[in-house]
């Protein structure tokens, strides 16, 4: 397996003294991703799993073994472990209290049980925060005062960066996709009704790719020829864009970086979104104020955000 690496951006000298290797799991709603740096500077490979995986045995055994064999693959012996969770832990960074996609994980002293496992260090991190935090450190949102991230994919989630730092009350991102947008009555994944997540999340790319025969990678591009399946978009723009300006009115970021991997699908039309966005917010001051970028770092995103979170934990 070759460790070609890729350049560590233009990371100034006491980041750099991030020397010890580093090993990230970036868990999320349909995928488990394996990266890992040394020296600074992220590693090209990436091990990218279903998080199927944890549908049968011990989960915190599975966690071990994925990170066991990526970092001998890497031929890494010495290294810390970050790993990112869809979830919401306790306020000391260390029980999941509440998953919706890896129920086994629920309830378990993750960090410590980890802690066990690795002599190393281990840190637990909301996923969106550590992908957001790699952005800040080496991507779209370098040194900008005040980050909002949202990230599309299977769900929404969200996280505002303040000088670097993730602002929360507990341990959580910000759960934009949890935000109510309509009041149809429409079950979300999290139990309650009305989330943005009931009416357009990932989840509803796949009916659409059935309902209109339509391989899910080319949705957004077909929609030009399907006046109903650009209707359906339309629609899912129209909840996305409700639920972030609600998020950029309480929280009045300078950036708003816009992830995940149905921002990243072929055909995505996310200046409408922004367009949207902005109809939705107050004018002149915010809607025109408010800067939006794409996040740039992909799969390395998680580890570049492992790097900042252990820089700022020493
Ligand atoms: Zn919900």
């Amino acid at each position: 397996m070759d460790n070609h690496q890729i350049p560590a951006a233009d990371l100034t000298a006491d980041r750099l003294a991030l020397a010890k290797s580093l090993v990230v799991l970036d868990i999320g709603g349909t995928h488990v991703r394996c990266a890992a740096a040394r020296s600074g500077a992220a590693l090209e490979e990436v091990q990218q799993l279903s998080t199927q995986i944890f549908s049968n045995g011990d989960p915190v055994k599975v966690l071990e073994r994925i990170i066991r064999g990526f970092a001998a693959d890497q031929g890494l012996h010495d290294f810390d472990v970050v790993v990112g969770l869809p979830a919401t832990l306790d306020r000391d960074m260390d029980v999941v209290l509440k998953i919706n996609n890896i129920p086994s994980l629920e309830g378990l002293k993750l960090r410590s049980m980890l802690r066990e496992r690795f002599s190393e260090r281990v840190v637990l991190e909301h996923d969106i925060v550590l992908q957001l935090m790699g952005e800040w450190f080496a991507g779209t949102a370098r040194s900008s005062r005040s980050v909002l991230g949202v990230y599309s994919g299977t769900g929404v989630g969200g996280a505002f960066l303040l000088d670097g730092a993730p602002i929360r009350s507990k341990s959580t991102g910000i759960e934009i996709g949890h935000i109510p947008v309509r009041n149809e009555g429409r079950r979300c994944v999290c139990g309650r009704r009305d989330c943005l997540e009931a009416y357009a999340s990932g989840r509803h790319l796949l009916d659409w790719s059935e309902k209109y025969a339509v391989p899910i990678e080319r949705l957004f591009i077909e929609a030009k020829n399907l006046p109903s399946l650009a209707y359906e978009v339309k629609g899912f723009l129209e909840d996305q864009a409700t639920a972030v300006s609600t998020a950029i009115t309480l929280i009045d970021p300078e950036l708003v970086v816009l992830g995940g991997g149905v921002i990243q699908m072929a055909g995505y039309p996310i200046d409408d979104l922004i367009e949207m966005i902005r109809q939705r917010l107050q004018d002149p001051e915010l809607a025109l104020s408010v800067r939006f970028a794409r996040s740039m770092l992909g799969h390395s995103a998680a580890v570049y955000g492992g790097m900042c979170l252990l820089s700022k934990s020493k």
